[in-house]
C-alpha cells in the first residue's frame, strides 16, 4: 500500500474507490473537456480504470443526467426520467 509515503497527495478513483497517489492518477473531467481548467474541480481515475474507460463520444450525456435529476431524485425516479429523456431524444416525433 501507500503507507510508507505519507503526506503525499492522494486522490480517490471515482470508478473503483481506490486511493491512489495523485501523480499516478488520471484527471477526469465529467464534461469531457480537460483543456479548460477554469473554475473546475477535476475528479480522478486510477490508471486501470482510465484504461477501461470508453473513449467514444458522449456528447450530451452529462446534460441528460442533470436533466434527469441525477443525485437529486431517488434511483427509481431518476431512471424513469432518464429513460423518458433518452427515448424522447432518440425517437423524434
Ligand atoms: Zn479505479
Amino acid at each position: 500500500m501507500l503507507g510508507s509515503r505519507r503526506s503525499r497527495d492522494v486522490v480517490t478513483c471515482i470508478a473503483c474507490g481506490e486511493s491512489v497517489d495523485r501523480t499516478d492518477a488520471r484527471e477526469y473531467d465529467k464534461h469531457g473537456d480537460r483543456w479548460n481548467r477554469r473554475d473546475k474541480e477535476f475528479e480522478y481515475l486510477c490508471k486501470p480504470c482510465h484504461r477501461d474507460l470508453t473513449h467514444q463520444p458522449r456528447s450530451g450525456l452529462e446534460d441528460t443526467l442533470d436533466d434527469a435529476g441525477a443525485g437529486e431524485l431517488d434511483q427509481a425516479r431518476f431512471l424513469q426520467q432518464y429513460h423518458d429523456l433518452v427515448r424522447g431524444r432518440d425517437s423524434p416525433k
